[in-house]
């Protein structure tokens, strides 16, 4: 069985062998990868991270098993910057916590985005934001951000709450059912909820100000999701 596919997941495994998860727009592909860890081993460029490869596999009676990985974009500059690696882990954790494998061909396109802009150098603190909102839509937690979520209201927006992670407005807002924001934070959280992956080079923001909203998300996932994501505590320093 041949796949083209994207490395999303690499997981030791014994001494020399790893578990290897490539997804692509149809599928995921869970397969284990035999002496890829060996200095000399052929297939282990094809299965670094984020590395876009053509795989040959075998199934056997245990699953599926690497024959040949031949790399097709190594996207070199992400996978060996520091950011690069930070945000692997983290796309990496966040979709295996909030999927299951079946969909995760459903983040494809936005994982793929990502990681072509990280090669450009593109600010992978918004790109951090954008995709723990599209994991949320995608998981169906995608905050209400369209109207205030007592009164429905469009306009007059002030402030979100953060345990049902929807929005409220001036006349709603009693000082304790929400954290009040600035319009142009309550603008950000609107944009990243709804942001195509063909338009995520649109806008880059402050660091600050991303650091701010992956706290509220982070707020919003412990306590609601209730998932504790270990990736985030990196990205946040
Ligand atoms: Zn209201």
């Amino acid at each position: 069985m041949e796949i083209d596919g994207l490395v999303l997941r690499v997981t030791p495994y014994r001494d020399y062998d790893a578990m290897v998860l490539v997804i692509n727009k149809k599928s995921s592909y869970s397969f284990l990868a035999r002496g890829v860890r060996k200095v000399t081993s052929k297939n282990s460029f094809s299965i670094q991270p984020f590395t876009e490869s053509h795989f040959d596999l075998l199934k056997t009676k245990d699953g599926l098993s690497l024959k040949t990985g031949v790399v097709l974009k190594a996207h070199e500059k992400v996978r060996s910057s520091y950011n690069g690696l930070l945000m692997f882990d983290f796309l990496s954790e966040v979709t295996s916590k909030f999927l299951v494998e079946k969909d995760f061909p459903k983040v494809y396109p936005s994982i793929k985005k990502i990681i072509e802009l990280l090669e450009t150098g593109f600010d992978h603190y918004t790109l951090a934001i954008i995709y723990l909102a599209s994991i949320l839509n995608a998981s169906g937690y995608g905050w209400n951000i369209h109207s205030c979520q007592k009164c429905g209201q469009k306009d007059g927006i002030v402030a979100l709450n953060t345990s049902s992670g929807g929005f409220i407005c001036q006349n709603c807002f009693d000082g304790s059912n929400g954290a009040k924001l600035s319009p142009r934070l309550l603008k950000i959280i609107r944009y990243i909820f709804m942001v195509q992956p063909e338009m995520y080079d649109h806008i880059s923001f402050e660091k600050e100000e991303c650091l701010l909203i992956l706290s509220l998300l982070e707020e919003f996932i412990v306590g609601t999701v209730e998932f504790n994501i270990k990736s985030l505590k990196l990205l946040q320093n």
